[in-house]
């Protein structure tokens, strides 16, 4: 750790993975580092999951261990930044709860949103009931209770929900919820065994060690039925159970089921909490609206301005470990420029 290091500031936006692993790697590095969260708890999404593809390892044991060894990072929650100007060396940064900070390098790690599926309105969401999202999924295995779930029967999974879609304008695969629906469709019917699971995709994307594992246990192990195709259109019954019209394209024939619950397979889109931010400082961003950086290939972690950083989801869809990875990443850069700025 370099002394002089703890003279300069660094301000971390966004306090979910890829904000609580740069700042920890900044700590160790001997800087000061500001985290700024604007919920009142820090975690972002991982907050929110309960098991985590692809071992099923507990989400919350993931963000303890991140948690736990914050050292002498100082981390604001339920805080936000109202003010941000930009200086001859370094940034202004003024933050709602009235500490205003001078920043050498800023860090931006917003995250995603998750897609609201109420757009995509032949799905139901938001309509019927028995219609839900893979997050509303995650609450009830969190133990939070959802309604729509009361001993299904017939389940289904639908893929790609405003993901690889020009309609809403992502043409982007998000990478995580092919896994998702796998690691899922398996949890419930753990749950309910007697149910019978569909899952309707349009490709499966299962890349990296332990998901074609994952992939091959829900045939042979849960007996997930895996039908290739889109689904086109959901209706209800008057009975509550919900009608759904798919196309088998294997089979090459249409496909007409009734199920008790339908889970949505959102996917992850810019974060709008952003916007403000972007505008203050002029940065670039993607067709998608995600955050572009300087060069995707050797500087995904640099921005176009000077001591402008980015790591994580905000520059579009991310595993946890891509996530972790590329925030130790951005703790180098910032290290780098500091001491090439010094
Ligand atoms: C349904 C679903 C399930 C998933 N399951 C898995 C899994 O099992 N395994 C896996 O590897 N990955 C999984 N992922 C992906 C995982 O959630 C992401 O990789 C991870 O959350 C990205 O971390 P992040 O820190 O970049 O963003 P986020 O988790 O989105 O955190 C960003 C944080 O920044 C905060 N923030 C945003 N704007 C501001 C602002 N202006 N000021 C202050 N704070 C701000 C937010 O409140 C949030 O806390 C899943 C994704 C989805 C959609
Ligand atoms: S990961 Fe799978 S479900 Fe998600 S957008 Fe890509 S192909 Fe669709």
């Amino acid at each position: 750790m370099e002394p002089k290091n703890q003279q300069k500031n660094i301000v971390v936006i966004g306090g979910g993975p890829a904000g609580i692993e740069a700042s920890r790697t900044l700590d160790s590095l001997g800087y000061t580092v500001f985290l700024i969260e604007k919920e009142d708890r820090l975690g972002g999404h991982l907050a929110r999951w309960d098991r985590l593809f692809p071992y099923g390892t507990p989400a919350g044991d993931v963000l303890g261990q991140m948690t736990a060894s914050m050292g002498r990072v100082k981390w604001f929650t339920g805080t936000e930044v109202t003010q941000l100007n930009r200086l001859e060396r370094g940034y202004n940064i003024i933050l709602s709860n009235g500490m205003s900070v001078l920043a050498d390098a800023l860090l931006l790690t917003t995250g995603f949103s998750l897609f609201d599926a109420s757009r995509k309105e032949e799905y139901g969401y938001g309509i019927y009931d028995r219609v839900i999202t893979n997050a509303d999924l995650e609450d009830w295995f969190s133990g939070i209770p959802v309604p729509a779930i009361d001993s299904p029967r017939r389940i289904g999974f639908v893929h790609c929900v405003g993901s690889r879609d020009e309609k809403v304008g992502n043409r982007y695969c998000s990478k995580v919820c092919c896994a998702t629906a796998v690691k899922q469709a398996c949890e419930i019917k753990e749950k309910f065994p007697d149910a019978v699971v569909y899952c309707f995709y349009m490709d499966l994307r299962m890349f990296g060690r332990g998901y074609e594992d994952m992939y091959l246990e829900a045939q042979k192990k849960y007996g997930i039925i895996f039908v290739r195709g889109r689904v086109s259109e959901v209706s209800e019954d008057k009975d509550g159970h919900l009608f759904v019209k798919a196309e088998d394209t294997l089979a090459g024939k249409p496909l007409r089921v009734t199920l008790d619950l339908l889970v949505l397979m959102a996917g992850m889109t810019r974060n709008t909490a952003v916007a403000p931010i972007v505008r203050a400082l002029e940065l670039s961003t993607m067709e998608d609206g995600f955050l572009k950086p300087k060069d995707s290939m050797t500087q995904a972690q640099s921005s176009y301005a000077a001591g402008i950083f980015y790591a994580g989801a905000c520059t579009g869809p991310k595993t946890i470990p891509d996530t972790v990875a590329e925030a130790k990443a951005a703790a180098m850069s910032i290290n780098e420029y500091l001491r090439d700025n010094d």
